[in-house]
């Protein structure tokens, strides 16, 4: 059996972005793909933040897979509607094949080594004692380490559609839990004619009668493109690392990504803070009680907000959502957003010049 210093399974953007890390720390690495080839099937809208896709630009030039610039965002309650608007392009949406294979090409070009075709699921498959599970929403790895569960899911459906979006650079977001209870529903325009439209539902939610509801309200009866379900982790786990003895041999494991629930709950976005994570569970690869501290201390508050925002929003009725939008307009929290909003990293947004600007915009 070939061995290496660390042995990734999963070659999504937090295993890729995991691998390429530990390669440039000088680490040999072995990364395991289930599939034929990185980027399919595409289980993803590949809506991006701006700022996420920067942070990641050593890896993935992202102008080589962007399919269209995104400025605004209008968020829907059931009758309310609450709009942002930038003057750059806030996120991007991004052909999400193309960026996990550009990000696996990456990787290729620097030495790294990734074997296709291969599905990790028992012991006497691993390469290292050190190990980085990538390997998605339903991670092997973390059942065979038995980590503790994700405790919140949501079931999501999106196809896509011949579909003109009401602007081509402004995304259309649902919160109205009579369509998508527990989630949202979205229509991500792709260009002029096409969007991505889907939604999600919390547990126990019928999930193709929320898909015919937010079809029906957008008037949709041509057929999809393309279609798929998946699931959406809403939660990290409590534990993302763990130093196991098995068979008198002492392992490293460590879990990130949707393996390991680092999700923004609100939106259901986990490019960013897989990619980001999994660089961090690369580095500390062999301390993995110091990656679970790190990437908490890193990013643990904003996913924690993100959170918390989905708990509020699930204890609105539709009436209510109608209701809250009102007063976040009322408070100017649009335009606040405006000024000094972010996609991902919430924790920056609970500083001394967000309140600034928010001074600036009720005096305005
Ligand atoms: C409907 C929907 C829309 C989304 N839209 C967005 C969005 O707009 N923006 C955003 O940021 N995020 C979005 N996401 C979330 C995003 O797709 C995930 O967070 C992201 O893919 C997580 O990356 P990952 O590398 O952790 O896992 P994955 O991308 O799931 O990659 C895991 C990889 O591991 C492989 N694998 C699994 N098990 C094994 C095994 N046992 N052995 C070997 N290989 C294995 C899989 O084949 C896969 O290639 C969306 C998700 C869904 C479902």
């Amino acid at each position: 059996m070939k061995t290496a210093d660390i042995h990734v399974i999963g070659a999504g953007p937090s295993g890729i972005f995991s691998s390429i890390t530990a390669l440039r720390e000088g680490k040999e690495v072995i990364l395991s793909e289930e599939h034929t080839s990185a980027g399919a099937p595409v289980h993803c809208s590949g809506l991006v933040s701006a700022s996420g896709l920067e942070q990641l630009k050593d890896v993935v030039d992202y102008k080589k897979c962007t399919l269209n610039s995104i400025t605004k965002a209008n968020m829907h309650g059931k009758a309310e509607k609450f709009t942002l608007s930038f003057p750059l392009p806030k996120a991007y949406v991004i052909d999400r094949g193309k960026f996990d294979s550009l990000a696996m090409q990456k990787y290729a070009d620097e030495g790294g080594k990734c074997v296709f075709g291969e599905k990790i699921t028992s012991f006497s498959q691993l390469k290292s004692t050190n190990i980085i599970g990538a390997d998605g929403p339903i991670s092997s790895i973390a059942r065979l380490f038995n980590f503790p569960p994700i405790t919140s899911y949501c079931g999501c459906w999106q196809g896509e559609f011949k579909y003109s979006c009401p602007q081509k650079d402004a995304v259309e977001v649902y919160f109205n839990p009579e369509i998508s209870p527990g989630f949202i529903g979205w229509a991500i325009p792709i260009d002029e004619t096409h969007a991505k439209i889907g939604l999600g539902v919390g547990k126990n939610e019928n999930l193709s009668h929320a898909k015919k509801s937010l079809l029906s309200k957008l008037e949709i009866k041509d057929a999809p493109t393309h279609e798929f379900g998946a699931l959406i982790p809403l939660s990290p786990r409590k534990k993302c690392a763990l130093s196991p003895i098995v068979a008198g041999k002492k392992f490293n494991i460590s879990l990130c990504g949707d393996a390991a629930g680092q999700v923004k709950a609100t939106s259901g976005g986990g490019i960013f803070f897989g990619a980001m994570c999994g660089r961090l569970a690369a580095m500390h690869a062999q301390n993995p009680a110091l990656y679970d501290k790190e990437w908490r201390k890193k990013y643990g508050m904003d996913l924690l907000l993100h959170r918390f925002l989905r708990l509020g929003f699930d204890s609105l009725s539709a009436d209510g959502t109608d209701l809250g939008i009102k007063a976040l307009k009322l408070m100017k929290f649009d335009s606040l957003l405006m000024e000094a909003g972010q996609m991902d990293e919430y924790s920056k947004m609970l500083s001394l010049n967000t309140l600034n600007a928010y001074m600036r915009v009720l005096t305005r």
